[in-house]
C-alpha cells in the first residue's frame, strides 16, 4: 500500500483508501470497512469499495465474537464453509457476513486496539485466498492501521483545540461582560430620562429633534458595544479578508477602552493613517488583539499606560508589526518563558489559554507573536503579520 501524506487526509478518506487498497490486494469484488464507534459500542459500516456496494446498515457489536477474535488474534479471519473460527461467531454475525458474501475479515489493529476491520466480499469467489496473499494483506492492514490511527488522533486533537478556543473566547467575553453591562446601563439611563423629559414636558419641535438625536446616538453606542461582545462569544466560520491593521487596532482599543478606564489604565493608539493590509479572519484578529490588550491592562491594574503602534518592517521580507507596550508588572524570566504554554496563568480567574491561542492563530496566518518583559517594568508584545498584497482594506468588513 502506498503511503499517503497523513496531514492531507481526513478520517473518512483514509478509510476509503484502506478499503480500496485491501480490495485490490485481495482481488475480490468488494471491501467493506467497519470502524469502532466507542460511544455506541459497535463497529458500524464506514465505507465500501466500490461505494455502490449496498450494506450501509450492517454493523457488528464491539463486544461481539468477531471483534473479539480479530482483536485478540490480529490475524485475518478466513470465512469458509467447514469449521474454523467462524463456528464461534454468533448467529447474527454469521448472518451479516453471509449476506455480505464475505470471504475474509482483516483486522485494523494499532497499539493493541482494534480500530476497525475490512470485510472482503465476493459473491462468486474464483479462488480462495492463498496464504501468501493473506500475509501480504495483513502487512498492508497493519501499515494502514498505523496511518489511520494517526489521522484519527490528529482529528481528535483538532476537535480539542477547537473546544479550547471556545473556552477562551467565552472566558474573555466573561471578563468583559461586567464592563459591558455597566456600559450599557449608563446609556440606558440617559435614554430613559430623555424620553421621560419629552413625554412629560412636550418641548418645542426643534428641541425635541435634538433630544431624539441624542437618544439615537446613545442607542447606537450601546448597540456597537453589545455587538463587540457578541462577536467574541459567537462561534463562526473563518473567512480571511484583507483588512487594514490600523483600523482593527483602533476598533479593539475602542472596545476595550471602558474596561481600561475602570482599571485606571491609560490606553492610547498611535495615530497611523497609513493603510497596512494584512490577510486574516477579522474575528480571529480581534480575539488576538483583545487578549493581548486584556493582558496588558490587567498587568497595569494599579495604574499605568498601554500604548499601541503599527509599522512596517522589511527584514526577511515584508511584515507589518503591531507593538503593544505596557508599563505593568512585567514577568520574571521563567514566567515569560512559559507565557505561551497552554494553561499557564498567574491569575486567579485566568484560563492560561489566551497567549497559546494567539500564537496558534498568528502562525496559521504565517505570522508570529513574541514578547519581551522586565519584571516590575513592563511588557512589549509584537504581533508580526505578513504584509498582504491588497493595497488597503476590503470594503466588506
Ligand atoms: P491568562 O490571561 O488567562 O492568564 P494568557 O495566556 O493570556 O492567560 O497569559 C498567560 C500569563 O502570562 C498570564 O497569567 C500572566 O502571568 C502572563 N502575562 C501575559 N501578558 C502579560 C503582560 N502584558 N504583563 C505581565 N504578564 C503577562
Ligand atoms: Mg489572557
Amino acid at each position: 500500500m502506498t503511503s499517503h501524506s497523513v496531514s492531507a487526509v481526513d478520517d473518512k478518506t483514509m478509510a476509503t483508501i484502506i478499503a480500496a487498497a485491501l480490495r485490490e490486494a485481495a482481488g475480490c469484488q468488494a471491501a467493506v470497512l467497519f470502524g469502532a464507534d466507542h460511544e455506541r459500542r459497535t463497529f458500524p459500516f464506514v465505507c465500501s469499495q466500490p461505494d455502490t456496494f449496498q450494506c450501509k446498515k450492517a454493523e457488528f457489536a464491539e463486544r461481539g465474537s468477531l471483534a473479539r477474535w480479530l482483536r485478540v488474534n490480529d490475524e485475518a479471519l478466513v470465512i469458509d464453509d467447514g469449521g474454523g473460527p467462524v463456528e464461534d461467531l454468533s448467529e447474527a454475525e454469521r448472518g451479516t457476513l453471509s449476506a455480505l458474501h464475505a470471504v475474509a475479515a482483516i483486522p485494523l489493529v494499532c497499539e493493541g486496539r482494534l480500530l476497525g476491520f475490512v470485510v472482503l466480499c465476493d459473491a462468486q469467489p474464483t479462488s480462495t485466498l492463498s496464504e501468501r496473499q493473506i500475509d501480504r494483506l495483513m502487512l498492508d492492514a497493519r501499515a494502514a492501521a498505523t496511518e489511520w490511527h494517526a489521522v484519527q488522533q490528529r482529528a481528535a486533537q483538532q476537535r480539542q483545540a477547537a473546544s479550547i478556543a471556545r473556552v477562551e473566547q467565552l472566558s474573555m467575553a466573561g471578563q468583559l461582560a461586567a464592563t459591558v453591562a455597566h456600559e450599557v446601563r449608563n446609556p440606558l439611563a440617559a435614554v430613559r430620562s430623555l424620553v421621560q423629559f419629552v413625554h412629560d414636558v412636550h418641548p418645542a419641535v426643534g428641541q425635541q429633534d435634538a433630544l431624539l438625536a441624542q437618544v439615537m446616538q446613545e442607542i447606537d453606542r450601546t448597540n456597537s458595544l453589545v455587538d463587540g461582545l457578541l462577536q467574541l462569544a459567537r462561534p463562526h466560520r473563518l473567512v480571511p479578508k484583507t483588512i487594514n491593521l490600523s483600523d482593527e487596532l483602533r476598533d479593539a482599543a475602542q472596545f476595550i477602552g471602558p474596561y481600561a478606564q475602570r482599571l485606571g489604565v491609560r490606553l492610547s493608539a498611535g495615530e497611523d493613517h497609513v493603510p497596512l493590509a494584512v490577510r486574516i479572519d477579522p474575528r480571529e484578529l480581534r480575539q488576538v488583539l483583545i487578549d493581548v490588550l486584556l493582558n496588558a491592562c490587567q498587568a497595569c491594574a494599579s495604574g499605568g499606560d498601554v500604548t499601541m503602534t503599527v509599522g512596517r518592517t522589511a527584514e526577511r521580507g515584508s511584515w507589518v508589526d503591531a507593538l503593544i507596550v505596557d508599563t505593568g508588572c512585567g514577568m520574571a524570566a521563567e514566567d515569560a518563558a512559559r507565557a505561551f504554554d497552554p494553561f499557564f496563568t498567574t491569575k486567579a480567574n485566568g484560563t492560561g489559554l489566551g497567549l497559546a491561542l494567539c500564537r496558534d492563530i498568528m502562525r496559521r496566518y504565517g505570522g508570529e507573536i513574541t514578547l519581551m518583559s522586565v519584571a516590575g517594568a513592563g511588557t512589549s508584545v509584537v504581533l508580526r503579520f505578513p504584509l498582504s498584497d491588497g493595497d488597503g482594506a476590503d470594503s466588506s468588513r
